[in-house]
């Protein structure tokens, strides 16, 4: 056991990392990749989103992947929805928890799950009960929390209803996402007081894209204001299809050495994780963006630089 302070980790890379990748990946190594994330020590891990296959190909297995895992896991599976019907198949295909979207700004909301910001709010309104009853975990993300590709900045106001209407039907945590990366750490300080004036007593949680490099350091930024959860995706693959250049989580390996050379405890194996990476760049045949496992961790069993290194 350790006295340092917690950080949860919320490994989106089995949903949010593949979902926008061009090459189709197996049920099977998305399995894998899930398996491999559990044993590094990942608590919460989103293993699908339940959403049209027609627009979003590579997630149309999500039943068949929940279905392969471990029924006795000891960490919790999250499936993504954004609409009713998606909630229906991803209590059915068995998930611990769900995180429903709804949007900060209609016309990325129109874009992305064809109703206004009010219309998804009101899909969280109608699931949330039947969701309770089934005694899964609830999360609210709030996407474009930080900014809208097509309407430019959202008004603090707009986050704070938003948030204040989400609240009512008491989710177990609210998630700000900055869908296309262009947070910086004083508009995340910012924006998670006036999430937390507008949801008293509620979780809260960051989801951060690393599209302009400002990843780690509003994650640094969130922690430091009192955010207990970061999402993060191993490789720091992903980002949203339906937002223009909304490329890279921020890479999980590199927020864990961040964290714990902090001071923070996450639980999670950068070794691990390490071992992923190198494994899910063969998967998908490309280099993926995190910088620590090219690097190594440190302090760590590194050979001594070459001579015409120095
Ligand atoms: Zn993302």
């Amino acid at each position: 056991m350790t006295n340092q302070p917690f950080v949860g980790i919320v490994e989106v890379a089995p949903r949010d990392g593949l979902q926008s990748d061009a090459l189709t990946v197996a049920t099977s190594l998305k399995v894998e990749l899930i398996e491999r994330l559990a044993a590094a020590g990942l608590r919460r891990i989103e293993a699908a989103s339940f959403v049209s296959p027609t627009r979003v190909p590579q997630m149309a297995d999500a039943a068949d992947v929940m279905a392969a895992l471990d029924p006795q896991r000891s960490w919790s599976a999250i499936g993504l929805v954004l609409n009713g019907r998606g909630f229906e198949r991803a209590l059915a295909a068995g998930v611990d928890e769900i995180n429903v979207v709804v949007v900060a700004s209609d016309t990325f909301c129109l874009r992305n799950q064809a109703v206004s910001t009010e219309g998804s709010v009101q899909v969280w309104r109608e699931v949330a009960a039947s969701a309770r009853e089934h005694g899964l975990r609830t999360t609210v993300i709030v996407a474009t929390a930080f900014g809208c590709p097509f309407e430019g900045e959202v008004p603090l106001s707009r986050l704070a209803d938003v948030v204040a209407s989400v609240a009512e039907q008491h989710p177990d945590e609210i998630a700000l996402a900055d869908t296309i990366g262009v947070a910086v750490p004083t508009d995340v300080r910012r924006r998670v007081e006036v999430a937390r004036d507008a949801a008293p007593g509620v979780a809260l949680r960051c989801h951060f894209h690393n599209t302009r490099n400002t990843g780690l350091a509003n994650a640094v930024a969130a922690v430091e204001a009192g955010v207990t959860t970061i999402d993060a995706s191993v490789g720091g693959i992903g980002g949203c299809p339906f937002a223009p250049r909304a490329t890279g989580n921020i890479p999980t390996e590199d927020l864990v050495y961040l964290l714990e050379r902090s001071g923070f405890a996450t639980g999670v194996s950068l070794e691990a994780l390490i071992e992923t990476t190198t494994w899910l760049e063969g998967v998908l045949g490309c280099t993926t963006p995190g910088m620590l496992a090219k690097a190594g961790p440190f302090p760590g069993p590194r050979s001594a630089p070459s001579v015409s290194a120095l």
